[in-house]
């Protein structure tokens, strides 16, 4: 069956400053899914906007390419809120989990997302790079890793829901 779950997030951002950082979401992301090729709930997918399949980081790190694609990839910037919704479609069929003696849902359990975030630092001339997760302390702030500007704040973890 084909699935899809909607990702939401936001961040907030500081007042407008001399030395601006262009924070954007980078096009990837990382789920936790039930996969039914490797029989394991809860299993970190990485995905990136473009590519046809996402990967299935396996036990050990033994990775399979996985029947999963960003089929969606909205971000915003409202005021001094930065915001992102992204819709995943994958393919899931029911299976058990031996390992965990639990069946597979169509969204998992206890789902879990990283999102990845990029900017500039007009005043060193460098690119920075940090993400933010579910199942994190918050709020939590960050600031440029260059010049120690806050970039931004984050209070809410991200939404993660089935759509079909
Ligand atoms: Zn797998
Ligand atoms: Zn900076």
């Amino acid at each position: 069956m084909l699935r899809a779950v909607e990702i939401t997030a936001e961040l907030t951002l500081p007042p407008p400053r001399e030395h601006f950082h262009n924070l954007h979401w980078q096009r990837k992301l990382d789920l936790s899914l039930d996969c039914f090729v490797c029989e394991r709930t809860g299993r970190t997918t990485r995905f990136e906007y473009g590519e046809e399949r996402a990967v299935c980081t396996g036990d050990a790190r033994v990775e399979h390419p996985a029947a999963a694609r960003v089929a969606g990839f909205d971000v915003t910037s409202v005021q001094d809120r930065l915001r992102i919704r992204s819709v995943v479609d994958y393919w899931w069929a029911p299976f058990h989990d031996t390992k965990r003696d639990r069946p597979a849902t169509a969204l998992t359990r206890a789902p879990w997302v990283r999102l990845y975030l990029g900017y500039h630092c007009a005043e060193s001339g460098k690119e920075g790079a940090f993400s933010t997760q579910s199942n994190m302390v918050r709020p939590v702030s960050t600031a440029c890793a260059h010049c120690a500007a806050p970039l931004a704040a984050d209070d809410r973890s991200p939404g993660i829901r089935l759509l079909t």
